[in-house]
This record gives C-alpha cells, structure tokens and sequence, in this order.
C-alpha cells in the first residue's frame, strides 16, 4: 500500500501513480502522507538515527534499493565565540559530498531507479551537480550536468572525478535548468534537478533536517531558521518539516523563517522587500557574486520559500561579496567551521537581525550552514598571503616567531 498520494500545487488534483509532473497541467506536484498512524511516525521521529530512518514520509517505495552513503545525520554545533547567544550552526558540509544536496539525491536516485531510469541529467551550480555525480557513480548509471561556463573550475573538476560527463553552458543555472526540460524527454533522462517542479520526489528530502535539528533541541523549536536561498526548495523543505512535526504533536509551533540571498542575485529578497505576492517575484537580468550556490536567476521553489517566510512572519535580505568573505573567515576562525560563502550569507543576515534588534535577547537561532567551503580554497587562497618556509634550525625558528607573530 502506497503511503503517499501525490498532489498537484496548481489544480490541486492528486495522483496515485508516480510522475515528474501534473499529467493534466504541469503543475508542481508534491507528496502528501498519510498521518493516520500517528504513533507509528512519532516513534519513528524519536528513534530515528541515519537519514533512511525517515522513509515513512519519503515518496518511495518500502521494498525499493536505497542508494545511500551515510548522509544527513549531521552535527548541530553551539556557537560559542561568535557573541550570537542561542545561535547553533547545523553543518551540512559534514554530507559526504559537502552539502545537503546528498539527501536530496540519495532519494532522487533511489526514486529514479525505481521508475527505471537508465541515465540522469542535472542542471546545477556546482553542488547539486557533485552530489548527482557521486551518486551516480553509487547507482550505476550515466549522469549529464548542465553547468553554467562560468562555474569555478575545481567545482567542475570535482563533478568529473566522479565521473559524471559535465556540459558547461553559456547562461545562468536557470538557463541550464530550462534547456534540459526541454531535451530530458528526447534522450530518456530522469531529471535529478534540486527543484520540485522538475524532480517532486527529492522535495521532501529537506524537510529530514527540520526532524533533526527538532530532536538535536530535545523537540524544542528554535524561534528563527536562517537559510540560504537559492532556487528556494531547502528553506521551503525545513519548513515543512516543521509542519509535519507540529502535526505530529511533537512540537508546540513553528520557527520564523529567515531567507538569506546575495545582493547580486536577490529576486525573493526584492519581492519581500517590495511586499509582492509569493507568486510574483522576478528573475534577476545577470546573477552576480561570490556565493554561486545560490546564483539562481529565478528561483524555481521562490513561491512555497516566499509564502513560509510570510507565514512564519518571518523575514529576508541580502549580504554583499564583503560581508561574506567576512563572515566565511570569521566561522573558520571562531568556530572552527568551514563554510561555503552561500552559507556565510545566512550567518550575514542574522547577525544584522541580531544587531537590529529583530532578533532579540534569548532567542534560539539555528544558521543552516548547507555545504562545506573547502570547494572555495582556490578562490581563498588567491585572497590570502601564505607564509614563507623557515629553515629547519631552533635559531632560525625564534627569529621567524618573532618577527610573524611578535612572541
Ligand atoms: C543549493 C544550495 C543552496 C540553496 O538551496 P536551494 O534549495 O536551491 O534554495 C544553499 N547553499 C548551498 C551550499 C547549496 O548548495
Ligand atoms: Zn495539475
């Protein structure tokens, strides 16, 4: 028995069979479950300790192969040294390829085996692209990555040396996703895309970090969430997650969503700013940044993040290029923490709340930091001096200490 029937967001008609999209109007479609077995799913939310454990509210089938390599489950750090009282890090670089795209993916590529995908494609910033490309590599099928050309080199490298066959395009991550919408059909692809209304099924992967960061709190929830934003599926997914366990009984509220983006490429921001409609906001003429992670032109998931961070009462805005190198050094350098400039602009943004005061005294914060730097060292280590080698002599040692480090 299925435990999920698949719901259209536009014409609101549901589904029993599988599919990528409404097969009456193309809408998005996202899994709805069944809650009956209530106490089922709460002790499957106390018990649960490795990603798969949450398989009741994941739309696949119970007897299907797992493509897995231990991701989520990750660490939620108290920040101590950074002056932010309450604010915990959930450190995402810990998944095996670096980001949370891995839990996105483990249920894609299990879901796309299941249908009896023969190869994958992606469109991608670089991370969503990796991740794809390591589990491929896991599944045993081919797997096509759009990139857009512009994407740093070490990121492309890192999706080859899975062995993924890379297409880097002339546009944005929104033009590669547009372009292979259109080409999936002719060749057979499962779209493996990190946005619901290309790929519903991986949509419900993020919810599994609101289930962990509940039970990392001892079901207490924290007042704000600050996420990145990029096509906007993961602030939307932790939302629901906290949804579901609200529905549950194991939570008494929901946390305010913050949505953090970079100024070069800020349309959900704009559209906050500007108090539109969730289903108004604009694509952004040429992305522009650092934090390429989140370089979406328009982002796809921008409605259901837009309407939580409304519903939440929650709120959003934008770091520059400075204020994220900033704040990616100063995680290294307080937390021990290496984060991805995408995930700085989430740590921007609350620290800016905090000094505003909208962030208030007391409060508990969680700062999702969604995927490890160490892909950026390039680009950090063109922006830093390395030090000179000292010769291998005690003399030599203790003139080198005083004059680096006037000790
Ligand atoms: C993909 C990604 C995001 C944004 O996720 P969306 O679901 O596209 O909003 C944020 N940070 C990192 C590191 C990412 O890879
Ligand atoms: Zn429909």
């Amino acid at each position: 028995m299925k435990r999920y029937r698949q719901v259209c967001r536009r014409c609101k008609k549901s589904w029993d069979e599988d599919a990528y999209r409404c097969p009456d109007c193309g809408g998005t479609l996202h899994s709805v479950y069944e809650f009956r077995d209530r106490e089922y799913l709460k002790t499957m939310m106390k018990n649960a300790e490795t990603f798969w454990d949450y398989r009741a509210l994941f739309p696949v089938a119970e007897t299907g192969k797992r493509i897995t390599m231990g991701e989520g489950k990750t660490p939620l750090v108290a920040a101590e040294r950074l002056g932010i009282e309450g604010l915990f890090l959930k450190n995402e670089g810990m998944n095996p390829s670096g980001t949370f795209k891995d839990r996105c993916m483990s249920i894609s590529f299990s879901k796309a085996l299941e249908l009896g995908a023969r190869g994958v494609v992606i469109g991608s910033a670089g991370n969503a692209g990796a991740a794809a490309a390591a589990y491929a590599a896991r599944a045993g099928i081919p797997c096509y990555v759009m990139v857009p050309a512009s994407t740093p080199s070490q990121r492309i490298a890192m999706i080859a040396h899975y062995g993924a066959r890379v297409i880097p395009v002339e546009g944005s991550v929104t033009d590669c996703i547009e372009l292979i919408g259109q080409v999936c059909e002719t060749y057979g692809w499962h779209n493996v895309t990190t946005a619901a209304p290309y790929n519903p099924f991986q949509a419900d992967a993020e919810k599994t970090i609101a289930y962990e960061v509940a039970k990392q709190l001892s079901w207490q929830v924290p007042d704000w969430i600050a996420v990145p934003v990029g096509g906007g599926g993961i602030l939307s997914g932790i939302y629901e997650g906290f949804q579901d366990l609200l529905a549950l009984g194991l939570t008494d509220r929901l946390p305010r969503m913050i949505a953090a983006q970079e100024t070069g490429c800020n349309p959900l921001v704009r559209a906050f700013r500007e108090k539109k409609a969730p289903g108004e906001i604009e694509r952004i003429e040429h992305p522009q940044g650092i934090a390429v992670a989140i370089a979406d032109a328009f982002p796809l998931d921008g409605e259901t993040a837009l309407a939580a961070v409304y519903q939440s009462q929650g709120w959003a805005d934008d770091a520059d290029d400075e204020e994220i190198r900033r704040a990616q050094s100063l995680l290294g350098r307080r937390e021990g923490i290496f984060a991805e400039s995408a995930s700085a602009a989430a740590y921007v943004v609350v620290e800016k709340m905090r000094r505003s005061g909208k962030i208030r005294d007391g409060e508990c914060v969680v700062c999702v930091v969604t995927g490890n730097g160490v892909k950026e060292l390039p680009r950090i280590e063109g922006e830093m001096e390395l030090p000179e080698p000292v010769a291998c002599e005690i003399s030599a040692l203790k003139r080198y200490l005083a004059s680096q480090f006037q000790i």
